[in-house]
């Protein structure tokens, strides 16, 4: 029979191809092959949960009450626990039951709120390069992208003065996300201030991705968007228990912030989905709870990786700054490769997987991410494999005399 009429609606050939779905696909032959993959691609943590996390969770599993479907809205206990770490980390008041909502992890709930408060045609800033569900959530909802272009010499912030007043003026909500994926880049408080001034100008709907709220390093701390007055009137605010507590396969998230543009969201997932298992919502509030002891490990983890990977880099010609977050490094290619070129080869000639930018967007291109989740062992073998096969940085592209 002939199936050619089965068509995917037009909402899915409007995406951009998945470049880590063919990143898997070379991995998978680089395997075939036998070569050893140090795999630096994705933003996956190594690592289990911490031990009093599977404690919870697995007591809560023991208890007959939590095996039916779990309330609409996330379990009471989960909300409060939300709020309770909110007040204690940023000083920040939200009401349990109406400012806080349990996700199936943050990616789920930044591309549905695209889906619960975009129109086709509505225009959506996203900076590029960006975390992909902030543009490919609008996109899928039928969103026109209006992309921030993000540039190194303004250290990678939007820079609100070049949107143009009619475009500022047409756009719907505006996505973004510091401490960042991919480009490691913070934000001081005071961009913060002007980007709510920005939005609350323009009537923009703000939403902030804090998932690295947690793995920053020497003394920093990130800035909750909450913090900002006037913030909440017009914006939310995503996190994640996936990188600070190595949960990323549980799938826990939830975003906080604007009681109406949280109901639209609430709304449209009780159409779809029942929320996280309740045996899980009882762990995350142990991960919640936590003791600083815990955070202070997770970051001096992923700080001693930085250092050994900068150190490292730095012998075969990069010169990285230190990021003060995320578990990333934004690396420049070699002058004279593009980003997609240079992931292939360093794959083809190492083993190693490194994220090409532009998989983040135009604006990620002449970069890759390396994510930080193997330790200084595998690390160290990756950089001894780099010197072999002269994987370098230049700055310049060799001038041939003749
Ligand atoms: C990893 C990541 C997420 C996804 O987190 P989940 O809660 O696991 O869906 C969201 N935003 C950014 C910027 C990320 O890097």
């Amino acid at each position: 029979m002939n199936l050619d009429w089965i068509t995917p609606a037009e909402r899915l050939s409007s995406l951009p191809p998945y470049v880590f779905a063919r990143l898997d696909e070379l991995k998978a032959r680089a395997r075939e092959q036998g070569l050893d993959l140090i795999d630096l691609g994705m933003g996956n943590p190594d690592g289990s949960a911490p031990e009093p996390v599977i404690e919870a969770a697995i007591a809560a599993l023991q208890n007959p009450a939590n095996h039916g479907y779990p309330p609409f809205e996330g379990t009471a206990n989960f909300r409060q626990a939300i709020t309770n770490w909110y007040h204690r980390r940023y000083d920040v008041e939200l009401d349990p039951d109406s400012e806080a909502l349990p996700l199936l992890g943050s990616k789920e709930g930044l591309t549905h709120l695209a889906l619960a408060y975009v129109n086709p045609g509505d225009l959506i800033l996203v900076p590029s390069p960006a975390y992909p569900a902030h543009f490919r959530g609008p996109l899928i909802a039928g969103g026109t992208i209006h992309s921030l272009m993000l540039k190194p010499e303004n250290d990678w912030l939007i820079d609100l003065a070049a949107i143009p007043d009619e475009v500022a003026n047409r756009a719907k909500i505006l996505y973004f996300n510091y401490p960042s994926n991919p480009t490691t880049a913070t934000a001081p408080r005071e961009f913060f201030v002007d980007i709510v001034a920005f939005a609350r100008k323009h009537s923009i709907l703000l939403v902030h991705d804090l998932c690295y709220a947690e793995l920053a390093f020497d003394g920093y701390q990130p800035t909750s968007l909450l913090e900002i007055p006037g913030a909440k009137e017009i914006g939310v605010e995503f996190h994640t228990l996936s990188k600070t507590y190595n949960m990323a396969g549980w799938r826990v998230g939830f975003v906080v912030g604007n009681r109406h543009i949280i109901q639209g969201l609430r709304t449209l997932k009780t159409n779809l989905d029942y929320g996280i298992f309740a045996a899980l919502q009882t762990a995350a509030e142990t991960a919640l709870q936590l003791p600083d002891v815990y955070l202070t490990e997770v970051q001096s983890r992923y700080r001693r990786r930085r250092d050994f990977l900068i150190q490292g880099l730095a012998e075969l010609g990069w010169d990285i700054p230190k990021s003060k977050a995320t578990m990333y490094l934004w690396v420049p290619c070699p002058v004279g490769t593009n980003s997609t070129d240079f992931a292939l080869d360093v794959l083809q000639q190492t083993g190693v997987v490194v994220t090409p930018g532009n998989a983040f967007g135009a604006g990620g291109e002449g970069y890759v991410r390396i994510s930080l989740i193997a330790d200084c062992d595998r690390l160290g073998e990756a950089l001894r494999r780099f010197k072999q096969a002269n994987i370098r940085y230049q700055a310049e592209t060799l001038v041939s005399q003749s």
